[in-house]
This record gives C-alpha cells, sequence and structure tokens, in this order.
C-alpha cells in the first residue's frame, strides 16, 4: 500500500467521524502541495516524512490536531508557508504547535560543532520548551519527528549522523524516559547506539540473539508452568516475553562486566487486572520458584520518577535456570509502554469525543508533575510575566550525565559523578592506578564534578595504589564498592 494510503486508512479508523478526518486529508494535501518537489537525501519525494511522523502519531494514539500539526510541522521551516496561513486554514492549536516545532528545531540547527554544542543543549531545550508554548504535544511530535528521522539515518553524512545519534541519545532518550514512553525510548537509544558504535552494536546484538535461542526452550517450560499455576488460581493474566535492549544491556556491562550475573536479557511480563492480582501473582511465584535476594522491586506502591509502575522479582527455577519477572495491570502496562501518549488516550476515552482543547490535559500521576509546572510557565511566558527558570526546578536531565572517553565511548554516570567515579565504570584495575585526570585535555582535579559531553582521560601510573581518601572523592555507589574491597585488599581499609 503507498503510504499516502495508509494514511488516509489509519486516519479513516481512528478518525470515524467526517469533520477529523476531512481536517488531516485537508492537512495532507496542503503539505503535499507546498513541499512539491523537495527531496530527502534518500531520494524519496519530501512529504514521506511528515505522512511517517503523522503515521506514529496515530500509532500511538494522538489527538486529531497533534496528527494535523505532525503533516504539517516543515512547512513553515522548509516551505515559504507562513504561520499565518497554517493558522487562517488549521486554527489557532495547529498553529501553537507548528510553531513550537519549529522554533524548537530552528534553535537546535546550526550549531555543528558538537563539542560546544552538548553542554549547553540541555539548558537550552528546557528554556525552548517553555518558551514555545510548552504545550506537552510539541515535546510529542518533536519525538515523532526524531524517531522517523532516525529510522532513516543511514542516507545522512557520517558527521550528520554521529551529531544526530548523540544529541538522541542524550536529549530524546532521556525526554521519552521522563514521559515514560518506554517503547519510543528504547528505539531512539537502540538506532543512535547503532550508529555511534557500530561494533560494539552488532556484538552485543548477537550476544543476545544467542542467548535468547539457546533458552527459548526452557524459557517456554518456565512460561508453562507459571501459567499453570497461575490459572489454577483463577487468576486471569497473559504472559509476554520482553527483551532487554541493546543499549541497556551495554549500559548494564558498563558496571557488570559479566554478562552471566545480568538475569534480565529477557523477562516475563504478566499482565493482570487489577493490584491485587499483581501480588497475588507475585505470592504464587515465591511459592513455586525461590527468590532472589535483594531482586524484589515494588514499584506498584513505589513507582519510578517518571510514574512507571510493576512488581520485579527474580527467580531460581529448580533446574537452575534464573528468570526476572515483571507483574504489571494492563494500565500500567500500556502507561510504560506509551507513557504520555496513553494518558491522552485514556482522557480520550475517559471523556469522549471534542477536542484536546476543549478538555486539557488527563490528570497526570504525580511523577509528570514537572509537565504541568512547565505548562504553567508557558502560560505566564506567554502573557508577558516574568519566570525564574531556575525555580521551575525542570529537572528533565537533572539525574544522568553522559560523558566520554577519549575513544569517543559513552559512560552514563549519575549526576554529581566526579572523574574516580568515571574510572571505575571504566575499569577497576583502570581507577587503581590513577595518578590524575584530563577533562577535556585539561588536568583537573580528583573532586571536580562531570558534565554531560565531557571528555575524561585517566592518567595512571604502575606504582600507584587506591588511598583512603578518595573515598571523599567518590559519588556512586559502584565506585565507592569496588574502592573499598582494593582498600580492604591492600590493607588500607578495617572492616
Ligand atoms: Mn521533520
Amino acid at each position: 500500500m503507498a503510504i499516502q494510503d495508509e494514511l488516509l486508512a489509519k486516519a479513516r479508523e481512528k478518525f470515524p467521524a467526517d469533520d477529523d478526518y476531512d481536517k488531516i486529508v485537508a492537512a495532507y494535501e496542503f503539505a503535499d502541495k507546498n513541499h512539491a518537489g523537495q527531496k530527502r537525501l534518500s531520494g524519496e519525494a519530501y512529504i514521506i516524512h511528515p505522512i511517517s511522523v503523522a503515521l506514529i502519531l496515530l500509532d500511538w494514539d494522538m489527538d486529531r490536531d497533534t496528527i494535523v500539526a505532525g503533516l504539517l510541522h516543515d512547512v513553515v521551516e522548509d516551505t515559504n508557508t507562513s504561520l499565518l496561513e497554517v493558522e487562517e486554514k488549521f486554527g489557532h492549536d495547529v498553529a501553537v504547535l507548528v510553531d513550537g516545532v519549529t522554533k524548537v528545531g530552528q534553535a537546535r540547527a546550526g550549531r555543528d560543532d558538537i563539542d560546544t554544542y552538548l553542554p549547553r543543549t540541555k539548558d537550552n531545550l528546557t528554556k525552548l520548551l517553555v518558551a514555545t508554548g510548552a504545550d506537552v504535544r510539541v515535546i510529542i511530535i518533536k519525538l515523532a519527528d526524531r524517531l522517523h528521522n532516525l529510522r532513516t539515518l543511514e542516507y545522512q553524512p557520517r558527521n550528520k549522523q554521529l551529531k544526530k545519534a548523540r544529541e538522541s541519545l542524550e536529549i530524546f532518550g532521556p525526554l521519552a524516559d521522563r514521559l515514560n514512553m518506554g517503547r519510543v525510548r528504547v528505539e531512539i537509544e537502540d538506532l543512535s547506539f547503532k550508529y555511534l558504535m557500530p561494533h560494539k552494536y552488532a556484538e552485543l546484538k548477537k550476544t543476545i540473539d544467542t542467548r535468547i535461542s539457546r533458552s527459548k526452550q526452557s524459557l517456554e517450560d518456565v512460561r508453562r508452568e507459571v501459567s499453570g499455576a497461575l490459572t489454577r488460581e483463577g487468576i486471569s493474566f497473559r504472559v509476554d516475553g520482553r527483551i532487554k535492549s541493546v543499549y541497556s544491556l551495554y549500559k548494564k556491562l558498563n558496571k557488570h562486566p559479566n554478562i552471566d550475573e545480568i538475569y534480565d536479557l529477557i523477562a516475563l511480563r504478566i499482565i493482570t487486572d487489577d493490584v491485587t492480582s499483581c501480588y497475588l501473582v507475585l505470592g504464587v511465584l515465591h511459592q513455586m520458584y525461590q527468590p532472589l535476594p535483594g531482586r524484589i522491586k515494588d514499584y506498584i506502591s513505589r513507582p519510578k520518577r517518571n510514574g512507571y509502575q510493576s512488581l520485579h522479582t527474580t527467580v531460581e527455577t529448580p533446574k537452575g535456570q534464573i528468570v526476572e519477572f515483571q507483574i504489571r495491570t494492563q494500565h500500567m502496562h500500556e502507561y510504560a509502554e506509551h507513557g504520555l501518549a496513553a494518558a491522552f488516550h485514556y482522557n480520550e476515552q475517559k471523556i469522549g469525543g471534542g477536542s484536546y482543547s476543549s478538555k486539557g490535559l488527563a490528570p497526570m500521576p504525580k511523577e509528570l508533575k514537572w509537565i504541568q509546572d512547565l505548562q504553567c510557565a508557558a502560560g505566564k511566558l506567554r502573557a508577558g510575566e516574568k519566570v525564574d527558570l531556575d525555580d521551575l526546578k525542570v529537572s528533565l536531565f537533572s539525574d544522568r550525565i553522559f560523558v566520554y572517553t577519549p575513544k569517543g565511548d559513552i559512560l552514563d554516570l549519575p549526576a554529581g559523578a566526579m572523574p574516580l567515579d568515571f574510572a571505575y565504570q571504566v575499569h577497576s584495575d583502570v581507577a587503581a592506578h590513577a595518578t590524575g585526570f584530563t577533562i577535556n585535555g585539561k588536568i583537573a582535579r580528583f573532586d571536580t564534578p562531570l558534565k554531560s559531553g565531557d571528555v575524561v582521560e585517566v592518567i595512571t601510573r604502575r606504582n600507584v595504589i587506591p588511598h583512603v581518601d578518595w573515598l571523599n572523592k567518590i559519588a556512586t555507589a559502584h565506585a565507592r564498592d569496588k574502592l573499598r574491597s582494593q582498600l580492604k585488599k591492600a590493607g588500607r581499609l578495617k572492616e
């Protein structure tokens, strides 16, 4: 089916009312006319891109105006069309969305030097999100836009690939994570990682595939056994498999280099009707199999910061197989996969009909309250009031930083991490012999807090051994554990 037909068919399916459908068709025709003659680097007609973005947004069950704005998202930036024309034809709401996406794009273009680009990007993006109206649908359109650009990144020259991939990994991945759009995050991260470190990607992908095919049969046995037990208990459920993404395996291996100790390459997901059933399932599992200590996590009573909810446990079967389970309700499942987009969907269903603007946002989990803060600040800015961005505490990225080795490998560290944290993440032996560090080519103190985009080099000397004083120059538990055991071994630290 030609992609245009796919768009029209999907639009009709999701928007049976003529009013809605006609507006989407009008947007498609308008974009098609204005992008006429333009081509992408792949040689395809340009219109394929906005159509693809609209298809992604349709998949995420977004509202009509978001689909319309998705189709129009590049007309103001890349054609002679004015925003006013968009507003006249498609209304104020759509114009605000198109304007937001355009501004986010413009302010980020034209700065090609990646080294100076990254450290400033976070702040700029935060400010932009606020200043451009901060209708959270702008972010969602931007994510769909970026996703399609990543899917077609092969046609770009290598330097552009690297720039887009880095930016995606450092900004759009965390952004999707903060919106709890798990599926999007995984795709963005894996695509970016593939372009940044192609060999590592291929190697880890192969590792995952091999291990999956090796454990397929035994996992199927466990699945059958568990299904039987849950059915006997009268619990209604379904079981899904979840395969770890390549990039998350990469990150995990940075912390725990032994792949045999990574138990969640494949996890079984049990999806039930309600919260009580989730705890019942956990109970049944723990009666059948021995749970591993320290691996039971109750994200239902204590959701993650982005609103993610599930029970996690890792068990050992009598045959010695180690399996991770994730237990959640259908609602939690949809929210974990589609995040904010799912929140929109639920809102539509609950209230039914009408356009987004008449309803406002769905009641959001408190973990997503930052979005409301953002919108509130945006409203003030539009009204000409002053907003102190620091007061906003928009902590989009404040909890993670991305740091590079001189070879260009990426390490993902918590904010506040210092050079020794970096070194211990690279390798404990390297860290143990550290005599100094350079950050971006300049000698740096041991207690310098690292920033996203920093390139860190560890200077080592054979005769150096770890010092107790280092314990004060470390921010991560991983580094602390490694250092303590090295100190004990060297007789420099008592129990
Ligand atoms: Mn675009």
